[in-house]
């Protein structure tokens, strides 16, 4: 096969303040590299575009390095692989890697996890039975020790790691699971498709008036996708012994100005609450275990997920600027053309 001599990629040009704009990015042609022994050559499918990737346009210090400016930014990505000079790899074969936000990649095969596209869709692998599901199923189960009974509180619920985590806590046998999310249809969609005991739209009303009615027992645990005034609510709400996993902080990530909530963290205190930040990353020794449940639960049609669908590597950045804006329904994944 011949090899395209150029693919497109998306950089970063400048470091947002606050809410990035299309004018701190661009999309730039650039050439494709040959395979050299150990590599491989993969046509990149499916980008994923995900809510951690804001924090690494900053220039600071992390559990991940920044992108770097004028450099091609880097995400989850499923391809086929083109061209190989591995052995374990061979054209054909479709992988999950590193290199995501451009058409073709470069690289080591053993950064590629070779992917089934007749056990699962392909995008899955970035979404429900990816990193994201991973991340639901480690935080729930792991990092705020679930136990069957437990009420269990989870916010950004019908995103794609939110949903996961109020479906999981349902087949587990929690005693009532409540979410939170920014539209009365995601509302809906909790209670009516992802059997949701109680739903309320964060825009509605103080959420913790909203959760104080739609867990008037109080909760066990509180699955943290937000931060803020969503974690100051599960606090008054958690009972003794409650506990909080901390995922993700999202109401912050494009904020210029330190977050006013939580107030209450005396709390913690007499109620001897646990709050335990979490990394996916941590958890991967559960992988076998999350995927073999989750893919029965998908099979059984017990666990529903939504795909929100980009077309066109064109518009991988508006699909992650909605993305932050919550205009996605679950995992949000830019599908490039076959
Ligand atoms: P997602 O939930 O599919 O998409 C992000 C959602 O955040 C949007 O749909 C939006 O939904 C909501 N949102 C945006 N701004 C908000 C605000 N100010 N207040 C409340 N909700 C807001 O994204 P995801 O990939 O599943 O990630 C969810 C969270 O998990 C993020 O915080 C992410 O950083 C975190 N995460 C952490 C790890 C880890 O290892 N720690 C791994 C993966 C993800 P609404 O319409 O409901 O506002």
């Amino acid at each position: 096969m011949t090899l395209p001599a150029t693919g497109r990629e998306w950089h970063l040009t400048a470091r947002p303040r606050g809410w990035p704009t299309p004018a701190d990015f661009a999309l730039r042609e650039a050439p494709v590299r040959a395979p050299g022994p150990g590599q491989v050559l993969v046509r990149n499918l499916y980008l994923s575009v995900d809510p951690y990737m804001r924090g690494r346009m900053n220039d600071v210090k992390s559990y991940v390095p920044p992108y770097g400016l004028d450099e091609p930014m880097d995400g989850g990505a499923v391809g086929i692989v083109v061209a190989s000079e591995a052995e374990d790899l061979a054209p054909g074969d479709h992988v999950l890697h590193g290199l995501g936000w451009r058409e073709y990649a470069t690289l080591e095969a053993r950064h590629a996890t070779k992917v089934s596209a007749e056990l699962a869709p392909l995008s899955t692998y970035l979404g429900v039975l990816g990193m994201t599901g991973l991340t639901a199923y480690a935080g729930l189960l792991e990092v705020a020790s679930f136990a069957g009974g437990d009420a269990v509180f989870v916010s950004g619920a019908a995103g794609a790691v939110g949903s996961q985590v109020g479906q999981i806590a349902r087949l587990k046998g929690a005693s009532r699971v409540v979410g939170s999310a920014g539209s009365a249809e995601k509302v809906r969609l909790l209670t009516e498709e992802y059997g949701f005991d109680a739903a309320f739209n964060y825009k509605d009303g103080p959420v913790a008036e909203q959760l104080r009615r739609a867990a008037p027992d109080g909760i066990d645990v509180y699955f943290d996708n937000v931060g803020g005034e969503h974690l100051e609510a599960a606090i008054d709400s958690l009972k003794v012994h409650g506990r909080v996993a901390v995922c993700g902080m999202i109401a912050q990530y494009n904020a210029t100005e330190p977050p006013a909530a939580p107030r209450n963290l005396a709390l913690v205190i007499g109620k001897r609450l646990r709050i335990q930040g979490m990394l996916v990353r941590d958890h991967a020794a559960l992988r076998p275990r999350f995927v073999e449940e989750v893919s029965g639960w998908i099979r059984s049609g017990e666990l529903k997920y939504h795909e929100t669908v980009v077309r066109g590597i064109e518009n991988a950045l508006d699909a992650f600027l909605g993305m932050l804006r919550g205009e996605n329904v679950g995992k949000t994944i830019v599908h490039l053309d076959d």
